[in-house]
């Protein structure tokens, strides 16, 4: 099997070389950049299974080079790396398309759990879907294929959004707890917080309106989790 390629975006130079140092030690093939700027470089020549991207960076900031690679189409798994306390950022990440987050200082052990779930997921995610579409209410449909909510009108979808509707679908109509969500749309043993899925639910309740659907579609059962609403009568 061919190792793994991951890009390393980090300005503290002992970070960087020991985060290099570790994950090569993995058996990944590592490249690193010190500024946005080279890792903007790196990233349009070539591509790689995973980045590792801190969020204050010289030349061009973490955030603004996910919007770019976003922006052109590029899922590449993004882990974040973070100061605490940066909760408001931590939502702006995940809108732009984030991943993970990773608080430092962290744990090498934390760092390598959370690098082995990325890319096992990347490769889940790469795996065609069982059916291409499904619909979520009359005529709002997921394309789990191409990654899109088509209703009266058309909303991209994260593939992470995709799959969270997917894992509400199977068992629409019951409730389905963040749990659940969590073992099915991230994998058993990633840990990510609550708030982390209440954002994209946040964010896919406002796409499900944009697409045309109602209020209801996706309920909040509070202290337990989410509810796709069954066919109205
Ligand atoms: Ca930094």
């Amino acid at each position: 099997m061919k190792p793994s390629r991951i890009l390393i975006v980090e300005d503290e130079e002992s970070l960087r070389t020991a985060l290099r140092d570790n994950l090569e030690v993995e058996g990944f093939v590592v490249e690193t950049a010190a500024d946005g700027g080279k890792a903007r470089n790196l990233l349009r020549r070539s591509s790689y299974d995973l980045i590792l991207l801190d969020w204050m960076l010289p030349i061009l900031n973490g955030p603004d080079l996910l919007r770019e690679l976003r922006g052109r189409g590029d899922q590449t798994p993004v882990l974040m790396l973070t100061v605490r306390n940066e909760v408001p950022d931590r939502v702006l990440g995940l809108e732009l398309g984030a991943d993970d987050f990773l608080s430092k200082p962290f744990a090498l052990q934390e760092l390598l759990a959370r690098v082995h779930a990325l890319l096992r997921r990347g490769k889940i995610n790469e795996e065609p879907p069982d059916t291409p579409s499904l619909f979520l209410r009359g005529t709002i449909e997921v394309d789990l294929a191409a990654y899109r909510l088509r209703g009266s009108s058309e909303v991209p979808l994260s593939p992470k959004e995709a799959h969270i509707l997917e894992a509400l679908h199977r068992r629409r109509g019951q409730v389905v707890t963040r749990d659940q969500i969590l073992d099915r749309v991230w994998g058993p043993g990633f840990y990510i917080g609550p708030r982390t899925i209440d954002t994209h639910i946040l964010n896919l309740r406002k796409k499900l309106m944009s697409a045309g659907a109602s209020a209801n579609l996706l309920e909040t059962v509070h202290g337990v989790g989410y509810r796709l609403a069954p066919e109205e009568p």
